[in-house]
């Protein structure tokens, strides 16, 4: 049996699949290389297929070729600035094509996905630590494409016994601890890596994207959580359905502690010993002030236990790949 990994050249993708082949998986990688590297793919050396997720007969012959069982699902695009300039590329790219991906598995009989969500399912939340109970009411539709595609999968447990178990990242972040693959976007937009490049030399300074949240220092706070911890989280969500456990279950991944924009750049000048500088600037579209998880759901029930929850740790992890590889990939 094999895995198959949608989006397996990306960032949380490629280090999935290097947990997985570690642990022994056969593992096969669909990619249409618009946001992902082949430097990743090259540095996993698994089987690799460069397509996108939208051929479905391409697909099934995959399924069949590989004896795929399982898919993890990560293809998609996941920046909530572009989502809201562009919603219309996010409903395409996001809901229809994993529309097509869901009706291939359903052909070929593959019951198994395990499905890259977010905590942007959220929205503004009631309260933090958020629970999976809580309500979900997206404040941009890069959070609503991941939560309909949630919804779809609830449907398609009900009508063909799809069994799906959704991941809610909260803030992804590191890299891994000896391959070389780590976080590289184009542009980059992410903090941690942002603040990175400022310590490289590769950016002048950081904008803070708003300072008047109401959050203790005004600046947004975040639950931050290794690329690795993500990682084992998918392997043990494929053991729970390959132990004929689990229906259509969505479960938050994230330490439960939140930083807010100032302290992760305080921690990298630490971690870096370089002067970041950081700039005031006018808030980005669709940010919500605070989320922060409690993962307690994944770690009773699929037995989930960070590795790197500390924020020094994960930054240090991140700035190791960043000094090693100033150019990312490189292409
Ligand atoms: N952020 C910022 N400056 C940047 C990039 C991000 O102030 O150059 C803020 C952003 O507004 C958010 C937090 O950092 O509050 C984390 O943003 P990121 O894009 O890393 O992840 P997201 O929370 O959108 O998934």
């Amino acid at each position: 049996m094999s895995v198959l990994v949608t989006g397996g050249a990306g960032y949380i993708g490629s280090h999935t699949v290097a947990e997985l082949v570690a642990h022994g998986e056969e593992v096969v990688v669909v990619d249409n290389l618009s946001t992902g590297h082949s430097g990743a793919i090259y540095a996993l050396g698994v089987p690799f297929y460069h397509m996108d997720i939208r051929e479905t007969e391409r697909l099934r012959e995959i399924f069949s070729r590989h004896a795929v069982d399982t898919v993890v699902h990560f293809a998609a695009n996941s920046l909530v600035g572009e989502s809201v300039q562009d919603p219309l590329k996010y409903y395409e790219n996001n809901v229809a094509a994993t529309g097509r991906l869901l009706e291939a598995m359903v052909e070929s009989g593959v019951q198994n996905i395990v499905f890259s969500s977010t905590a942007a399912v959220y929205g503004e939340p009631a309260r933090v630590p958020i629970a999976e109970t809580d309500a979900t009411s997206p404040t941009n539709p890069y959070g609503d494409t991941k939560l309909t595609i949630e919804r779809m999968l609830d449907w398609s447990y009900q009508a063909y016994g799809l069994k799906s178990i959704r991941l809610r990242y909260f803030n992804a972040a590191g890299a891994h601890p000896t391959l070389p693959i780590g976080e590289d976007h184009r542009p980059e937009t992410h903090l941690i890596p942002v603040v990175l490049q400022v310590a490289l030399g590769q950016r002048e300074h950081v904008a803070i994207f708003g300072d008047d949240y109401d959050t203790e220092d005004g600046t947004c706070v975040r639950d931050y959580i290794h690329v690795m911890d993500l990682a084992s989280a998918h392997r043990l969500a494929i053991e729970r359905m390959r132990s004929g456990e689990g229906t259509a279950e969505s479960f938050n991944l994230g330490n439960g502690t939140g930083f807010s924009v100032r302290q992760v750049v305080e921690v990298s000048r630490k971690v870096t010993g370089h002067s970041i500088q950081a700039v005031n600037a006018a808030r980005r579209a669709g940010d919500p002030a605070r989320l922060v998880a409690s993962s307690s759901l994944a770690r009773s029930t699929l037995g989930w236990t960070p590795q790197f929850a500390d924020l020094e740790t994960i930054v240090a992890s991140a700035w190791n790949w960043h000094q090693a590889h100033p150019q990312g990939f490189g292409e």
